[in-house]
């Protein structure tokens, strides 16, 4: 699933193509049709980004809510590119075209929809005002293991499987450890690891949480071998100890640590 790195970039990159506008509308798939001829027409005036849910605002006309889900995708396509698999909604400018496919979620909403969605969300470490007390506050009311409720988006908005594992890595706690017992200065150190390594998300547009020195190159020419301590990692040895990564469940989710590194 895309983490909120993702669909913040695809804010990022939606703006910068489709706005001013007008935007052409459609959907080539069928069940959002109605909607699509509601939007045709219309000019951008914001897509943005809380956590893992998109959102496009319309002058004078309604918000698309946007959740691609697990398979869901939203790429920007040559324009002038015919009809290629089933397209929920298709966003045209003069010289841009946006094909979204397989979404969890796309509707047509108001602004008390968008205020009831992002209130049931917790801090988005990408999003200006959010707050670190906050998430430190949530995160230390949950007694699940520290892995699982950093995937809870109402304890932290944005993270999915990659970053949490990463992220626990990172401040060396064990991923089944409960989240109430761990120290307030753990979970500023997270959240303040998260804002960084989502900013860097944003602007390499993947993941990659290696300290580029030790890789010996920049963040952005980090191979996809070398990108990340434990995720998917399992049997290969730790980057800066040599102990075998381990697999286990957790929450019914796999989860990756190193035994050295995380205590
Ligand atoms: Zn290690």
């Amino acid at each position: 699933m895309p983490e909120g790195h993702t669909i913040h970039r695809l804010a990022k990159d939606l703006n910068r193509s489709l706005r001013p506008g007008p935007v052409q509308a459609s959907s080539p798939q069928g069940p959002f049709a109605t909607e699509a001829r509601q939007l045709d027409g219309l000019l951008l005036e914001r897509a943005h980004a809380y956590g893992k849910h998109l959102f496009l605002d319309f002058a004078d006309g309604p918000t698309v809510h946007i959740h691609l889900g697990l398979i869901g995708k939203m790429r920007p396509k040559e324009p002038g590119t015919g009809i290629e698999g089933a397209i929920r909604l298709r966003l045209e400018s003069d010289d841009a075209l946006w094909d979204l496919t397989g979404p969890m979620t796309c509707a047509l909403i108001d602004p008390a929809d968008v205020a009831d969605i992002t209130a049931s969300l917790g801090p988005d470490p990408l999003r200006r005002g959010a707050r670190r007390e906050e998430f430190v506050d949530r995160l230390g009311r949950r007694s699940i293991p520290l892995s699982a409720a950093l995937l809870d988006q109402s304890v932290i908005a944005g993270i999915g499987n990659v970053y949490r594992s990463e992220f626990c890595y990172l401040v060396g706690i064990k991923p089944s450890t409960p989240a109430k017992t761990v120290r307030v200065e753990a979970a500023e150190q997270i959240w303040d690891l998260a804002v960084d390594q989502l900013r860097l998300g944003v602007k390499l547009n993947r993941i990659v949480t290696r300290t580029p020195s030790e890789v010996g190159t920049t963040a952005g020419r980090i191979d996809e071998d070398n990108r990340l301590y434990v995720y998917k990692r399992e049997g290969e040895p730790c980057h800066r100890c040599g102990t075998e990564i381990r697999l286990s469940e957790i929450a019914k989710r796999k989860s990756w640590h190193c035994p050295t590194c995380q205590k």
